[in-house]
């Protein structure tokens, strides 16, 4: 696939329509269309980045912003408190099934240790 036409693509171009929670110039965040947990939202850059391996030292700003509005966002949904997990699966082996660099913020019930 294009790298610049995945799924989140078409969300940041607004050509599908998606739960947006947060957006300013460089990230927006929405809900995930299968949540796991009663708080699972998708943080992703609206920079086309395949995936944290694809991630340079360029990036280094952009990560640092998107890793405070994780913790922003986790505040605001009422989790910090109990507890909340932020997931970048890289690479098929590892559950990456999009292909733009994203961000799963998941909170609202326990989570196991060691992930499946
Ligand atoms: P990954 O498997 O790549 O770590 O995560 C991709 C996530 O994107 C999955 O949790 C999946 O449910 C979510 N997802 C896939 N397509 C859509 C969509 O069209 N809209 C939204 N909101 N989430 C999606």
């Amino acid at each position: 696939m294009n790298e610049e036409n995945t799924v989140f693509h078409k969300i940041i171009r607004r050509e599908i329509p998606a739960n947006i929670v947060f957006e300013d110039e460089r990230v927006i965040a929405f809900r995930d269309i299968q949540p796991v947990s009663s708080t699972h939202i998708l943080i992703v850059p609206k920079k086309t980045i395949r995936s944290l391996d694809a991630v340079t030292g360029d990036d280094s700003e952009l990560i640092g912003h998107i890793v405070c509005i994780a913790a922003e966002l986790a505040r605001s949904e009422g989790v910090s408190e109990s507890g909340y997990r932020l997931v970048a699966n890289t690479g098929e082996r590892a559950g990456q099934s999009v292909f733009q660099l994203h961000f799963h913020l998941l909170g609202g019930r326990p989570f196991a240790w060691p992930p499946g």
